[in-house]
């Protein structure tokens, strides 16, 4: 029989020769194949039974046209994807992203990573992923409702609250889900949890905005405490002004941390008195506006055009929020240099392969984004369990089982980590302990 590096290598080689041009998939592939050759090594009998050669292919790929009518009357056409990606564990959970960078690679990328980060959570929630290459910004409320109109009108045929249960992510927030969830119900004459992240009124849980932000530094808090360290007194840059920078802001600050610098898509501001959260919650949740009006009011900060320079500040810790590859090998390199001791991963994948060995080789603590903003999804299928039960928990009742489910993830990285030989990676600890779950449940269900 193969060795399990020749297995890994093999199964990687083929999974980028299928899948041409999806750089994304091919890079998220990389890291998690790379890390459970140890496991292989362990389990003969998932190479006798092609485990991961079957692991790396969606259960099922949906692809879409979604017309849809601009205020002018003009037709507007884009594309919109679901990929349900692994359904072993339970019914496919995962997040709906609306970005014009949104592509067949990308969304597989983001639903292969969510099969780990489910199970991670502890709860009976399969992986998959969606979304569409419209940008909401600039749209007025109406050309965003037709949009989602559309959209669902086709999604629907494929999801259900047993079957799949989409939920928010880049471009996709309240306003978004309450569009899309009334399209559902007028479709399907269907109240169900078929999706998460819903208003208070509807269905939503407390807690669930808060939840990736939050539980993000709940894992960070956690890393931090084995090693007899915290927040307390630290700076911290984030990247990103949305849903999980800004609650990892709130947060990190309860917990005594100062958050220097944020971002968006333009640029980043930088207020070394500690960036003030209202003001970012009014420009960016309410009159949904650039993070460069900061200075409007603030007029000690800076404001610098780009992204990249944000990783250019001092700081303790650095939490990446916003997107993909936002940390190159140089951005680390910088980081590091400027004495950052840890990093926790917000967005998904916001480092890059290089960026990570990085951190890894110099002793950075490096919390990975499949475990590390694990706590929406797990929010996410708190939501589902409350809408089965037709009962709403308090946010303390949330807030508890988050910082519980948090704190349950970063034990297992560790102690994979440990188990597999690589103590404090948590890369590797979070990749075998999200993997073991998926790989008995799809052993046992045969060859399906
Ligand atoms: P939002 O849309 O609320 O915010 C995204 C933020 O990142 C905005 O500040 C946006 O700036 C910035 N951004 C988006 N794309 C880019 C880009 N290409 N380059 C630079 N900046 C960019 O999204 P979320 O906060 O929900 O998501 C952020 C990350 O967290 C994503 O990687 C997502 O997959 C991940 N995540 C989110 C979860 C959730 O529950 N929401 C759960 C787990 C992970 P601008 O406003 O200018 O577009």
């Amino acid at each position: 029989m193969v060795s399990a590096s020749q297995y890994v290598a093999k199964v990687l080689e083929k999974l980028k020769e299928k899948n041409a041009c999806e750089s994304e998939f091919h890079q998220a592939a990389t890291e998690i194949l790379e890390s459970l050759e140890l496991v292989f090594e362990k389990h003969p009998e998932f190479i006798e039974s092609n485990l991961l050669e079957r692991f790396v292919e969606p259960e099922r790929v949906i692809m879409f046209r979604v017309p849809w009518f601009d205020d002018k009357g003009n037709v507007q056409v884009n594309r919109g994807f679901r990929v349900q990606f692994n359904s072993a564990i339970g019914p496919y959970k995962g997040g709906l992203r609306f970005h014009p960078s949104v592509n067949l690679g990308i969304i597989k990328f983001l639903g292969f990573e969510q099969i780990l980060k489910n199970s991670l959570t502890g709860l009976s929630i399969g992986g998959g992923k969606g979304g569409s290459d419209f940008d909401p910004k600039g749209k007025s409320d109406n050309e965003v409702m037709r949009f989602c109109q559309s959209f669902m009108t086709e999604l629907q045929k494929y999801i259900g609250a047993d079957v799949d249960v989409p939920a928010g992510d880049i471009g996709v927030g309240g306003r978004e889900i309450g569009y899309l969830y009334g399209q559902y119900k007028r479709l399907t004459n269907n109240y169900s949890g078929v999706l998460t992240g819903k208003g208070l009124a509807y269905g939503g849980s407390l807690a669930r905005k808060e939840a990736t932000g939050y539980g993000l530094v709940y894992f960070v808090e956690a890393m931090l405490k084995a090693e007899k360290k915290s927040f307390a007194g630290k700076t911290v840059v984030i990247s990103g002004s949305g849903n999980v920078a800004i609650y990892a802001h709130e947060k990190a600050t309860q917990l005594g941390a100062k958050v220097v610098a944020m971002s968006d898509s333009n640029g980043f501001i930088y207020d070394p008195q500690g960036i003030d959260l209202d003001t970012i919650k009014q420009l960016k949740e309410v009159e949904r506006k650039r993070i460069s009006e900061y200075m409007l009011t603030h007029p000690h900060a800076t404001y610098t055009e780009g992204c990249f320079g944000i990783w250019n500040i001092k700081c303790d810790i650095a939490l990446p929020s916003a997107t993909q590859n936002e940390i190159d090998e140089q951005s680390a390199q910088t980081l590091v240099q400027n004495g950052c001791i840890a990093v926790g991963e917000g967005a998904n994948m916001p480092t890059t392969l290089e960026g990570t060995n990085v951190f890894l080789k110099n002793g950075v603590l490096f919390a990975p984004g499949k475990a590390a903003n694990a706590g929406g999804v797990a929010t996410s299928a708190l939501e589902m369990s409350q809408n089965s039960q037709r009962m709403a928990w308090t946010f303390e009742e949330v807030d508890a089982k988050l910082k519980n489910i948090m704190e349950n993830i970063f034990a297992q990285a560790d102690s994979a980590a440990k188990e597999y030989g690589h103590a404090k990676n948590y890369v590797i600890g979070a990749n075998i302990a999200g993997f073991l779950k998926v790989a008995d449940a799809m052993m046992a269900q045969g060859i399906v």
